[in-house]
């Protein structure tokens, strides 16, 4: 195509009455047209004979002259199509504010489709023309708020996270927004760096994709009492583990952590390391040792996205354990395991260990 230019990767522009249709582009295409002064019935009819035969598939209008550009548009497609005048092969669409023609035009030109496809942005104002750009920017700009103020290049560097289902290190940071303008961000949802989630997805939507088990994770934990969704980190009040060990006669080791007034009750029972003598202790923590223990447990291993039981039934003798969450309102999640054990075990082991041996 002549006498367009490149605004962005599927973005180009023309002045109206300069830029010259010969369109031999292998990609499908869409027209947002600023009109504001144009209303030569002739020379309307012209370019929409031209983008008609191109195979332009929609038509998205703004400015004073819009109805006029709209209705030819319209006609000439009935005329060149022979079909019946109430069914129209294209789209056609008028905005009467800016603000939003800008926002269809920016929602057009991030959409991922298979097939690609272009869009031309033609205009006969430069004032309006200018205020368009801005506001792609200004899209553009908040796009990239949405994920946390960090840049791509930023973003592409936060190290990859396990999947705490199925243990592969292949997974991608889900951004939400308005999917792919810029090249970078496409090429790093192509290669799974980072997932595109959709837009009326929640903030408190899962923040993690899983290449491999395709599952998301990550989703902060909730418990929902009646219509009240509250935190679950700040909600748990106690934390009970024990795994049993079926050949040692041993009393298997078990830890109970209490949440009190000013921090944590512990209560560790098992067999010492060096000594291999058993004991029993008990003993209090501070308050920000609660609560780093249990930000862990949920925002580093993942204990949301665990499955409530793990088995591998070709094992007889071998080990079990159990895990028990215990909420406040009498809400409480168990997780167990039979010779099994989820992705974020030895991170697991490795949490509780200061607390069973202090
Ligand atoms: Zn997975």
């Amino acid at each position: 195509m002549s006498g367009y230019k490149k605004l962005r990767n599927n973005l180009y522009s023309a002045d109206l009455l300069y830029g010259k249709f010969d369109l031999k582009c292998g990609h499908t295409f869409s027209c947002y047209f600023i009109v504001q002064h144009t209303d030569d019935l002739e020379f309307i009819e012209k370019q929409a004979l031209q983008l008609l035969l191109a195979g332009c598939q929609s038509f998205i209008f703004f400015g004073a002259k819009a109805s006029a550009w709209r209705q030819t548009i319209a006609w000439k497609d009935r005329v060149l199509r022979s079909i019946p005048a109430s069914e129209p092969a294209v789209f056609t669409s008028e905005y009467a504010e800016l603000d939003a023609f800008s926002a269809a035009l920016f929602r057009d030109i991030s959409i991922r489709s298979f097939i690609p496809h272009d869009v031309y942005l033609l205009y006969d104002d430069e004032t309006i023309y200018e205020e368009v750009i801005k506001h792609l920017e200004i899209f553009q700009d908040s796009l990239f708020r949405r994920t946390d103020g960090k840049s791509l290049e930023e973003l592409i560097r936060v190290p990859r996270v396990k999947c705490p289902r199925c243990g592969s290190m292949d997974t991608a940071r889900i951004i939400r927004g308005w999917s792919s303008v810029d090249n970078t961000l496409r090429e790093a949802a192509d290669t799974g760096i980072i997932h595109l989630g959709v837009r009326r997805e929640q903030k408190d939507a899962a923040k993690r994709y899983c290449n491999s088990c395709r599952k998301k994770f990550g989703a902060p934990a909730q418990i929902i009492i009646g219509q009240t969704v509250i935190a679950a980190v700040n909600d748990v009040i106690g934390i009970e583990y024990s795994r049993v060990a079926f050949t040692l006669l041993q009393l298997p080791p078990k830890i109970t952590i209490i949440k009190s007034e000013h921090g944590a009750v512990v209560k560790a029972r098992g067999w010492g390391k060096t000594d291999n003598l058993p004991f029993e202790r008990e003993y209090t923590i501070a308050k920000r040792r609660w609560d780093s223990l249990v930000t862990a447990l949920f925002d580093d291993l993942y204990l949301n996205d665990w499955e409530p039981h793990y088995e591998d039934p070709d094992v007889c003798d071998g080990e079990a354990w159990h895990l028990k969450v215990q909420f406040s309102k009498q809400k409480e999640r168990e997780y167990s395991g039979l010779n099994q054990f989820p992705p974020y075990w030895n991170e697991f082991q490795q949490l509780l260990e200061p607390f069973i041996i202090p």
